[in-house]
């Protein structure tokens, strides 16, 4: 970190879909960028998907050549937990698991000097949970973008009753040199976009289980009413894992309020590997 405490390197733990997007968008801003997954398939896989990202950013006149080159170049594979220690600042962005993430947190700060801000990428699990893996709470905090995460301009920075001012500093001046607009959100399950989303999914798919309208007249009405995506697409993108994860993330910090309740359509979906995108198939077919 500089003097001025300025990040300039940032570890990224989990190669897919955010991880890339934060990722790229990180190597954009010129940081030095370690890319981590337990899984060499995933980050062989992820870094295919990073390349095609820049290309595309290429393509639509967005970035030239020579920057997606060097902003690819500047991003460091590894399956090698301790290659991320040295970093300013190290972001999760692993599956939506409490204890995979506190295992992972707890991991790092033992690896990581006292320095180094911890943040996760959760979409709603608890950020105070998550820092209580670790004994630097005042230096943890969550840096939660939205998919596409390369193209998306809004960070929620979550601070506990932990984190410190400074680390709010730190990571509001981070929010602003890769270019994204930030929010500071208490750590409320879910924080403000996807608590407000909760809902939009929830009754959508109730309708649909009600069989009211299929999934694709839904959607179609919604954009018809000028929103950007309907549901079940929105779905699709996030990844239907990831969507019921959060579900039941949310479900359970608001103790079984029915207000939140998962749908059954949710588990088949996941259960019979639909998960959207990143597998070709989900609500629709890619
Ligand atoms: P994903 O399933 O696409 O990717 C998760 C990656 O983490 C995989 O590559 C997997 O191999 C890797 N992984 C598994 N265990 C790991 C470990 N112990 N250490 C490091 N990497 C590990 O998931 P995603 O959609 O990128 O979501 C990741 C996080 O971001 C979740 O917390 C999710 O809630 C959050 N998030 C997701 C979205 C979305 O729209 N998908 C949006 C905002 C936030």
């Amino acid at each position: 970190m500089s003097e001025a405490g300025m990040i300039g390197s940032v570890a990224v733990l989990g190669a897919g879909t955010m991880g890339v997007g934060i990722a790229q968008v990180c190597a954009l801003a010129r940081k030095n960028v370690v890319l981590f997954d337990i899984n060499a398939a995933a980050l062989e896989r992820g870094l295919v998907t990073m390349r095609r990202q820049l290309d595309e950013g290429v393509q639509r006149g967005k970035l030239t050549i020579e920057t997606t080159n060097s902003a690819f170049a500047v991003v460091k594979p590894t399956i090698d937990l301790d290659s991320c220690a040295g970093c300013d600042l190290i972001i999760e962005v692993a599956p939506e698991k409490l204890e995979l993430k506190r295992e992972l947190f707890a991991a790092l700060d033992a690896l990581a000097p006292s320095h180094t801000i911890f943040a996760s990428n959760t979409s709603s699990l608890s950020i105070t949970s998550l820092a209580g893996a670790t004994k630097r709470g005042d230096r943890f905090c969550g840096v939660h973008f939205f998919n596409p995460a390369h193209i998306l301009p809004l960070v929620e920075l979550v601070r506990t009753e932990d984190t410190s001012d400074e680390t709010m500093r730190v990571v509001s001046a981070f929010a602003v040199s890769i270019k994204k607009s930030s929010v500071i959100c208490k750590d409320t399950p879910a924080f403000i976009v996807n608590r407000v989303a909760r809902p939009f999914y929830g009754e959508a798919l109730r309708l649909l289980g009600e069989g009211a309208a299929d999934a694709a007249t839904i959607d179609d009405l919604m954009v018809s009413l000028g929103f950007k995506m309907g549901p079940f697409k929105l779905i699709d993108l996030v990844g239907c894992d990831v969507n019921l994860a959060v579900t039941q993330s949310v479900y359970g910090a608001f103790f079984q309020d029915p207000k939140y309740r998962p749908h059954p359509i949710q588990q088949k979906m996941v259960e019979s590997g639909r998960l959207g995108r990143k597998t070709g198939r989900g609500f629709y077919l890619y």
